[in-house]
């Protein structure tokens, strides 16, 4: 970890219509850290994934990343400052191949790098591989998951976001999909801001972490002060 700030959110408030989803959030990721994102659902967490993508848009508050403005910045442009996202719901395109899928994650000026970047993610994933040419509508869950990283992937981001890449997957899956999130963060040092339900898998593997309640931060510290802190425990660990 440098210590060096990638990404500040800070008095962030999003709304759908007059509903008011974030109140006021402040977060940072640093670079080379793991940060999680917990909390029940209906909090906020998928929103403010979606507002540092810029839809929606942040009413009020600013998102600074790797120095950047991006608070007014229209989604396709935030990609580009090398921000990728594997949303909840995974989102992979059902009747392309997972080659395909992995193509539609590459930016243009990723192109060149295409085939060195698939072979990374192959053997990061290599249930990938041997389903290359298999439709994505026809994946498991658990390789739908793989998908929609690798594809986050073959933009080289600077900031992978990750939207409950646990949601559905048994135990052991999961296990293995956060294996690989480490194993790209110690390796590769990409830095990761991940939004989980499973508060125990994320604080495990997190750096630091965040609880949001009610669309605001409530409390943060490093994954292993909030895995044995009672509040978290009470609220998010125990029968939860
Ligand atoms: P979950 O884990 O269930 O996805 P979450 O913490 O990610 O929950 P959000 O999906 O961000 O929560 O939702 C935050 C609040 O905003 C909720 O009250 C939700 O009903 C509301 N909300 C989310 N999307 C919309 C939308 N498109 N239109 C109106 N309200 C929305």
């Amino acid at each position: 970890m440098s210590g060096e700030t990638l990404l500040k959110v800070q008095g962030v408030e999003t709304y759908y219509g007059n509903i008011r989803a974030l109140a006021g959030v402040d977060v940072h990721v640093d670079k080379g850290e793991i940060v999680s994102l917990i909390g029940a659902n209906g909090a906020g967490k998928s929103t403010l994934m979606m507002t540092i993508c810029g839809a929606p848009q942040a009413r009020n508050g600013s998102i600074i990343f790797d120095g950047t403005d991006i608070t007014r910045m229209p989604t396709h442009l935030i990609a580009r400052l090398r921000i990728a996202q594997s949303p909840e719901g995974r989102r992979i395109f059902g009747r392309m191949t997972v080659m395909e899928n992995l193509q539609m994650g590459a930016g243009l000026d990723s192109m060149k790098y295409f085939n060195e970047d698939v072979e990374r993610i192959f053997t990061l994933f290599p249930r990938l591989k041997e389903r290359m040419n298999q439709r994505g509508g026809t994946l498991s869950g658990g390789e739908q998951q793989m998908l929609s990283i690798g594809r986050a992937l073959m933009a080289r981001p600077k900031l992978l976001l990750l939207d409950e890449p646990s949601l559905g997957l048994a135990p052991l899956i999961v296990k293995g999909i956060f294996a690989a999130i480490k194993k790209l963060n110690q390796e590769e040092g990409l830095t990761v801001f991940l939004v989980e339900q499973n508060a125990f898998a994320a604080l495990k593997l997190s750096d630091r972490a965040y609880v949001m309640v009610n669309g605001k931060v409530t409390m943060s510290g490093s994954g292993r002060e909030l895995l044995t802190n009672p509040e978290v425990r009470a609220a998010y660990l125990e029968g939860g």
